[in-house]
């Protein structure tokens, strides 16, 4: 039968040590702290709330942040905070080309986990090809059998992980620990350790490949200003092998040794150009400089550059001039315009946060009937009123409506019971009726705006509604 696909050839990426590999290191710990961690940072917001500092609270419908709270209503700031996440992700790409890519995505931090623990278990680049091409002996079953344990048991912890932030933690871990937990938390950690187990162990690459949107589009924010992996060309060729006390004349850096490709965690080799594939890790940096050491020559023939810089070089040694040094161009019309709506999608979303009320108040007028003439000649209006009191402290409120003169202002709780304040619970939507008395003074529309105060500390809530005559 015709092969429709190519099959994808299994990558052994092999160890390297250096710069490059050292941020990744540094990166993955502080990232996985991070994610395992969090879920344990208390936060003390008073009596009857939550401590976690980061939480979902789905039951609760409530997201909290430290001293932040997130009631359903405010949902725009969770939009506001993906949108200065893509930006800042545009941003950071128009700057330092793919590094959340290589260094920070996900699905690149566990990958680099569990290529760890394959190379940990089964050995280095070879010895992992070796066993694999090999029949399957006791030592081949051992080394597999232990090698997918690990690498499931990373997939329950990050699972397990993940739950913590939709619940809270210490005793959502007691739970664990005595396998007591809804099967709706038990399904989260099976389904998360199997796709990390999936992602991680076998798709690898080839999410970045054929299934990250990202990887797609990311090329719209580079520019000849963006930093990208760079093979200096016009030094490394012609290339050939090269043994020791061989003269260097007439001849290029690279010896053609392929330490660059064999590192690549994407299979690809840099020499033959910036690559869709590349995600910019700089592995192959720190290999190609390893070798440049060992064979007493400069580093940086593999090296994070730009376009322009490598088109002034080229242009300098064509002709004949000293290549000039190279610099990066930090403010250019497009990151100026990223940081600018950065800027401006950060100061809205703190101005929404420093100036959100302790209370809000709806109001909704009852349309049939649109109004009442009363015996007495004067016009009554229905509104339906819910109060929403964010605060950890009961609250009671009084009620004002500008616009009009009203004769009298009536609030009705449950059950028509007429109140003289409307008492809304902690964190609570108190929901309640008022009429609105007042002697005609002429037919139409009135726009109007209810105020309510809250009794315990003055502040004010507002919402405009109107007041219906004949
Ligand atoms: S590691 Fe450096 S010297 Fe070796 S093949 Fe790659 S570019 Fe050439
Ligand atoms: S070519 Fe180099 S920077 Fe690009 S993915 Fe491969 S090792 Fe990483």
């Amino acid at each position: 039968m015709a092969q429709l696909f190519e099959k994808a050839e299994k990558i052994y990426p092999r160890r390297v040590s250096g710069t490059f590999r050292n941020l990744k290191w540094a990166a993955m710990i502080v990232l996985l702290g991070i994610y395992y961690g969090a879920p344990w940072l208390r936060y003390d917001r008073g009596p009857h709330v939550p401590n976690q500092a980061i939480f979902v609270d789905l039951a609760g419908q409530r997201g909290y942040f430290f001293g932040i709270e997130i009631w359903p209503q405010e949902v725009y700031l969770l939009v506001g905070l993906l949108i200065l996440a893509a930006i800042g992700l545009f941003f950071a790409t128009s700057l330092l080309g793919r590094a959340w890519c290589g260094y920070a995505c996900p699905q690149t931090v566990w990958t680099d986990l569990f290529v760890w623990v394959e190379r940990f278990v089964q050995g280095d680049r070879n010895a992992r090809k070796r066993l694999d091409d090999g029949p399957w002996t006791l030592e081949k079953i051992g080394k597999k059998t232990l090698t997918h344990a690990i690498w499931l048991v990373i997939g329950a912890l990050t699972g397990g992980a993940w739950v913590f932030y939709f619940n809270d933690a210490p005793t959502l871990a007691e739970g664990l620990v005595h396998l007591d937990l809804p099967a709706s938390v038990w399904s989260w950690i099976v389904a998360l350790t199997l796709s990390t187990y999936f992602m991680a162990g076998f798709a690898r690459e080839n999410i970045c490949k054929y299934v990250c949107p990202y990887a797609r589009f990311q090329s719209a924010m580079f520019d000849r200003d963006t930093l990208i992996i760079s093979y200096a060309h016009e030094r490394g060729e012609p290339r050939g092998k090269h043994k020791r006390g061989d003269s260097w004349e007439g001849r290029g850096h690279c010896i053609d040794c392929d330490s660059c490709v064999v590192v690549c965690p994407m299979g690809i080799d840099i020499r033959n150009g910036l690559q869709f594939d590349c995600i910019s890790c700089g592995l192959c940096i720190d290999a190609c400089n390893t070798v440049m050491e060992k064979v007493m020559l400069p580093r940086g023939l593999i090296h994070y550059d730009t376009e322009n810089n490598q088109e002034q070089r080229f242009g300098a040694l064509r002709a004949g001039q000293l290549p000039p040094k190279g610099r990066m161009r930090w403010i250019r019309p497009r990151t100026v315009f990223y940081a600018a709506i950065m800027s401006l999608v950060g100061a809205l979303m703190l101005g929404a946060i420093l100036l959100r009320s302790e209370t809000d108040v709806n109001v909704i007028h009852n349309r049939s009937p649109q109004y009442v003439r009363l015996s007495s000649g004067d016009i009554r209006n229905n509104y339906q009123l819910k109060v929403l009191n964010k605060t950890h402290f009961d609250r009671s409120y009084d009620i004002a409506v500008d616009g009009l003169r009203p004769k009298n202002i009536e609030m009705l709780a449950a059950g028509d019971v007429k109140v003289s304040a409307m008492a809304v619970p902690a964190n609570t939507v108190g929901e309640f009726r008022v009429q609105v008395i007042t002697a005609p003074v002429g037919a139409g529309r009135t726009p109007v705006t209810f105020r309510l105060i809250d009794r315990s500390t003055g502040k004010v809530a507002k919402h405009a509604s109107y007041f219906v005559q004949p």
